[in-house]
């Protein structure tokens, strides 16, 4: 959980330059978790996450300066945590925050795709610090967004697929859940959202998963290269052991008696070590030439 954790302690510092930017994020947090109560007398926005309150608040003073709020800090009924409210006080403040938060621009009104990228990165960030989380990259790679409201879930999906990612939903314990489970999907998202430290930090966990995995094809590959090598030698030997118990090595061609006396003295010997062992030296192909004519003659002994 610290990845995930540090990840959203690192986002909640990011606040958004323009103001149609803090919007996006706020009314994030209001699809999530906001009210408007009592026919518009007051509006909240509530959250367990005191860190996350505080930003809530931050980004409604600074849109909204002219508006009376109040933060609330109350125990939960059937839970053991607090809860942190956000509250606008005035009926007349509320209903404007309300607006405010409903009345967008939508590249797409109906999947509710906002219309600018930068605010698109907004609304995904307030959905993933309000809802969100995202597995210590060292086990898996998943990041997940969850809510109990399908609008909700369908519009995080679009606003965050927007961006060309492939994000899905599937359903746990009456949640739907949006997320992605690509690497490359999830640090760019994460580079979308400004979380940079995180961004980086699951890079470098994954070029070291990435080595290894790299180190472990290789020794793969050599012990069966290895493997191989020995199995060659072991026919050679035998062949030329076969030919000794028919004839002395001295009645082969000389350069085969040389080989065989090589081969046979020099069992752990790589071709190519065999024929600089030759003198003048000759290339590996030579030597696997020379071995090969030993082996037809140990077969042609029967
Ligand atoms: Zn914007």
């Amino acid at each position: 959980m610290a990845f995930s954790k540090d990840t959203k302690r690192e986002l909640a510092r990011v606040i958004p330059e323009e103001r149609c930017c803090r919007i996006a994020e706020l009314s994030a947090y209001y699809d999530f978790n906001g009210y408007l109560f009592g026919g518009g007398k007051y509006l909240d926005f509530y959250h367990f996450t005191p860190l996350i309150a505080r930003k809530i608040l931050t980004l409604v003073k600074g849109v909204f300066p002219e508006v009376q709020t109040q933060l609330l800090v109350q125990r939960a009924r059937a839970r053991k945590n607090q809860v942190y409210t956000v509250r606008v006080l005035q009926p007349v403040d509320a209903r404007m925050v309300h607006e405010a938060m409903r009345s967008q621009e939508y590249l797409d009104q109906e999947r509710e795709i906002l219309a600018l990228s930068c605010c698109r990165k907004a609304y995904v960030r307030g959905a993933f610090l309000g809802h969100g989380s995202v597995t210590n990259p060292k086990k898996t790679y998943h990041l997940e967004i969850f809510t109990e409201k399908y609008e909700v879930a369908q519009k995080v999906y679009h606003n965050i697929n927007a961006f060309g990612l492939e994000a899905k939903i599937t359903t746990r314990k009456g949640d739907l859940l949006v997320y992605l489970k690509d690497a490359d999907h999830i640090v760019t998202l994460l580079n979308l959202m400004g979380a940079y430290n995180a961004l980086m930090q699951l890079e470098n966990v994954r070029i070291v998963k990435d080595m290894r995995n790299r180190v472990n094809r290789l020794v793969n590959c050599e012990t069966a290269n290895v493997e191989k090598t020995i199995q060659a030698a072991v026919e050679q030997i035998d062949a030329v052991e076969k030919i000794q118990k028919h004839m002395s090595l001295s009645d082969l061609p000389p350069k085969l008696a040389e080989i065989a006396t090589l081969r046979i003295e020099n069992p752990y010997a790589t071709l190519k070590e065999l024929g600089q062992m030759i003198n003048p030296p000759i290339s590996k192909s030579g030597v696997n030439y020379r071995l090969q004519q030993l082996i037809k003659i140990s077969k042609s002994l029967g």
